[in-house]
């Protein structure tokens, strides 16, 4: 019983960070899988706001000689041509390579696109079940964006 107690206040404290956590406006939050991405929705709505998104490389190597890179900087993309998230930046820390890359958002946003998977799969599902003229779809996604 004791030690159930110990895990709910534990547990507390976790949430109490959290929210802590969502209330600093210059707080950034990172993310390194399409997972990330799915539960950053569910974190925004908590928060109320957008939140910083990073999107960074857990173990970034170079693409060429595979050589571990260091940060380089950020840039900044627009998912959905509304959501501004930061990509982070690498270089290779070979000095004779010095290959640059950045985070890819490949398994988030098709190559030469600017919407993300789940929102075209959400177009594709209301046409199928409705009918809806594209019109009024994106009207309808505005709304809930
Ligand atoms: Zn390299």
């Amino acid at each position: 019983m004791y030690q159930n107690n110990n895990n709910l206040s534990r547990n507390l404290v976790y949430v109490e960070e959290v929210f802590k956590f969502l209330e600093n406006e210059d707080c950034e939050v990172y993310v390194s899988s399409e997972k990330d991405f799915e539960f950053l929705s569910a974190l925004e709505v908590l928060a109320g706001r957008p939140l910083n998104v990073v999107f960074y490389e857990e173990n970034p190597c170079c693409p060429l000689c595979n050589s571990e890179s260091d940060k380089n900087g950020r840039r900044i993309r627009y998912i959905n041509m509304n959501k501004p998230v930061k990509i982070q930046k690498y270089i290779c820390s070979d000095k004779n390579c010095g290959k640059f890359h950045e985070t890819s958002l490949e398994k988030i946003v098709p190559k030469n696109c600017n919407y993300a998977y789940k929102l075209r799969f959400e177009v594709i599902e209301q046409l199928l079940i409705d009918y809806s003229s594209l019109n009024k779809i994106s009207k309808q996604i505005n709304q809930n964006l």
